[in-house]
């Protein structure tokens, strides 16, 4: 199969791949691995952006701080599956996300603990009066159908005020009472100490960064990789037999039905001439400034240096697409796109081929799934297996429309005749 894209230019000699695969960040680089290692399939792994690793891209800064470029990463999951999968290509540094939201001139523990309350009122509640507490403030909603509902629901009006509603405006552009419950639903609020802000089984950080767990995953000869190379500008002259997908479905589709709606970041980065910045590495600010967070990243990596590095995040409208927004008629809207994919021929896998707002965990299970699927494996066959392949190494011959030679942008594998 080849979807139609096959272009009468390409050269009659061009091998051709087993599969093409549209974007490395988890999704692609999962599938573009297990095809390779697990079922010595020759695949071809094409990102628009110049670097392998999707939205977990990190990389040293003119510091040699290593940041985010696309915002924080933190890697947690319940997965004993995933996390023994991606720990063939990482060591772990151990690591506890803890969040404070800056609420009333005061650092305050979020999700919205023991401690939270007590200092937010100077008060000193224990458990139970934290629950007593609470519950003469919650406003029963019956149903619960908005992110207002579920928080005003649990903790009150006046603590959804000062913790969630400016946030979320800001996050969303929308205010929670339009937004579905989902988006709220996923901040506990807890009547204990404990001030961590995730409590998976597995909470990590690769020792080493993102990036060089990619570049493990990805060292293998059977993956090509071409990078700064759209898909659209490479499909009628990369023979391939099965296409792989994991950008946004609406593109895709030349966005027939109108563009899926997405919220969207500005990333300002920044390094200051101080060893550290703030207490933990993210704060909040949920009513104060155009930002909603500050990150600094030596509290997720461990780094020393003289130096530290932080990042602002700014919600935007428009620009690259993030946060697929969780609205009925955009649910409606992605079913539309569904049932074209459905009927395509490709495999859509992926955050933004799914318009599902998925953690990084998740987009792994999703394509250790697929792999599974492709390849008729079970689902222990599909993490485990491991083929030694037979190769050679040619430079790449195709042009692309632009005249531009691919061998000069990355050299790719191909398989043997
Ligand atoms: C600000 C932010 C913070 C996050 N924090 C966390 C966190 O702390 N923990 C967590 O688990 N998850 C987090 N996530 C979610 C995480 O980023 C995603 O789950 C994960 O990156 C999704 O992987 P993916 O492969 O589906 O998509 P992506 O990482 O987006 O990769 C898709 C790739 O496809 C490429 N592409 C798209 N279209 C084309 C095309 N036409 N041609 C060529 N290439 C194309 C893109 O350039 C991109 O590199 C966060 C996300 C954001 C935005």
């Amino acid at each position: 199969m080849n979807n139609g894209h096959r272009s009468p230019n390409t050269p009659s000699k061009m091998e051709v791949f087993d599969y093409l695969i549209v974007g490395a960040g988890f999704a692609g680089s999962v599938l573009a691995e297990r095809l390779a290692r697990g079922s010595g399939k020759h695949v071809l792994l094409v990102d628009r952006r110049p670097h392998f690793g999707g939205n977990a891209y990190d990389h040293y800064d003119d510091s040699g701080i290593l940041v985010h470029k696309y915002g924080p990463h933190i890697f947690h999951t319940n997965s004993k599956e995933v996390f023994d999968y991606l720990s063939r290509f990482t060591e772990w540094r151990q690591y506890q996300h803890k969040v404070l939201a800056s609420v009333d001139g005061q650092l305050l523990p979020i999700p919205i603990n023991l401690d939270t309350i007590n200092r937010l009122y100077g008060l000193s509640l224990n458990s139970f009066q934290m629950e007593e507490f609470l519950a003469g403030r919650a406003e029963h909603r019956d149903p619960v159908r908005t992110s207002e509902d579920v928080v005003v629901n649990k903790v009150g009006r006046e603590l959804y005020e000062k913790f969630f509603r400016g946030y979320t405006r800001k996050q969303w552009g929308l205010d929670p009472s339009d937004l579905d419950a989902q988006v709220t639903a996923r901040v506990p609020t807890r009547t204990n100490r404990d001030d961590r802000y995730f409590t998976d089984a597995y909470q990590a950080m690769p020792k080493q960064g993102f990036t060089r767990l990619f570049s493990n995953m990805l060292d293998h000869p059977n993956i090509g990789l071409l990078l700064n190379a759209d898909y659209r500008e490479v499909r009628n002259i990369i023979p391939y037999r099965e296409l792989i997908y994991t950008g946004p479905v609406d593109e895709f589709f030349d966005f027939r039905f109108g563009k899926l709606p997405y919220r969207c970041l500005e990333f300002k980065h920044e390094t200051l001439n101080k060893p550290l910045h703030q207490p933990v590495a993210v704060i909040n600010y949920p009513n104060d400034c155009a930002f909603t967070r500050v990150t600094e990243f030596k509290h997720l990596t461990g780094q020393e240096h003289p130096k530290t590095s932080i990042v602002y995040e700014y919600p935007l409208a428009d620009g690259d697409p993030y946060y697929p927004i969780p609205r009925g008629e955009n649910a409606e809207l992605y079913r539309k796109y569904q049932e074209l994919a459905d009927q395509a021929g490709v495999h859509f896998v992926g955050r933004l081929a799914t318009y599902k707002y998925y953690n990084m965990d998740q987009v792994v299970a999703q394509a250790l799934t697929l792999y599974a699927r492709l390849c008729k494996l079970n689902r222990a066959e599909a993490t485990d297996r491991y083929i030694e392949p037979p190769l050679r190494t040619v430079t790449f011959p195709a042009k692309t429309k632009r005249g531009r030679s691919l061998s000069s942008r990355r050299r790719a594998l191909l398989p043997q005749e």
